[in-house]
């Protein structure tokens, strides 16, 4: 993509946060945007601050979760916007424990908004980019723990590496159809995100008895605000860039992961494994 005036656009989880900042910064740079989110008065609230702001902005309610919901929400962009060319799989949630402390219904909550959510997205949005034929933009938010995992965050890693996996093999497959795929990778954003709860729905068993908030090991790294965040990824996006990585931080402990991986051949091979 090499702009954004007259463009669309359509951002999941988009009533706070990252989603929140990011529709601002494309709309700051000239595109129509559709803010989708479970919670309507915060919906609401964002559609009016972006518009109080002279941008062009829109909500639509939509539960990223229902596969139908994301089919209206597309009926409503493309209704709203006459043409789509960026769509941002953002909304997500987080539980935070050791494993041997998840229910069911956590993973099932974790998997259901952070892996079928953007699943849903690529299924509804993908075929109509296509059918529209003036290239585009797929863009996921993933996290740090789509690329290291981190004690007490197994469920949300296990999403997260899914979604990391779903853009990179998009992105071989729809280059040829000028449509570019980039997934946000970042550590600690300055966002609502610590209150996920907030929209767990009673169909998961209501709210998860409290943990031992200790056992996420976040040490002592840098918070980034939501707005430095969105103007990275807006400007990786306009680069072509697969990956969204605004943490410094975050390079060192991605090597040791590859290096891991890595040490396992040799010590294969130092004990006779030949194939
Ligand atoms: P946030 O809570 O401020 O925003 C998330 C938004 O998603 C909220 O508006 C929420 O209402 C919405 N949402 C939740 N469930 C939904 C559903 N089922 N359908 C539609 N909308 C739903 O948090 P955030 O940090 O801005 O989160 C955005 C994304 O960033 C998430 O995918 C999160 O996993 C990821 N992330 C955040 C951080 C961080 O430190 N904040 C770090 C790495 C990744």
């Amino acid at each position: 993509m090499d702009g954004f005036t007259g463009r669309g656009a359509v951002i999941t989880g988009g009533a706070s946060g990252i989603g929140l900042a990011t529709a601002r910064e494309l709309a700051r740079r000239g595109a129509t945007v559709v803010l989708a989110d479970i919670e309507q008065p915060a919906l609401e609230r964002a559609v009016n601050q972006l518009r109080g702001e002279g941008l062009d902005a829109h909500g639509v309610v939509c539960d990223v979760r229902h596969l139908n919901q994301v089919g209206h929400l597309a009926d409503e962009a493309f209704r709203l916007l006459g043409r789509v060319h960026v769509v941002f799989n953002n909304a997500g949630i987080a539980v935070a424990g050791p494993m041997t402390q998840m229910t069911h219904d956590d993973w099932r909550w974790v998997i259901d908004v952070d892996l079928w959510g953007p699943i849903h997205g690529v299924e509804v949005f993908l075929p109509r980019l296509l059918e529209q034929g003036e290239g585009g933009h797929l863009l996921f938010t993933s996290s740090f723990a789509g690329l290291v995992t981190n004690i007490g965050l197994g469920p949300y890693s296990v999403a997260k590496y899914g979604v990391v996996a779903l853009a990179e093999s998009l992105a071989r497959e729809v280059k040829s159809a000028g449509i570019g795929v980039s997934v946000l990778c970042p550590m600690l954003v300055a966002t609502n995100i610590a209150d996920s709860v907030r929209n767990r729905t009673a169909d998961y068993g209501g709210s998860p008895t409290l943990r031992d908030p200790g056992q996420v090991a976040t040490g002592d790294n840098v918070v980034l605000d939501a707005a430095d965040v969105a103007r990275l990824t807006v400007e990786s996006m306009l680069a072509g860039r697969l990956y969204i990585l605004p943490h410094q931080a975050a390079r060192a402990s991605i090597r040791r992961r590859f290096e891991r991986i890595d040490r396992a051949f040799d010590e294969q091979a130092a004990e006779g494994w030949e194939h």
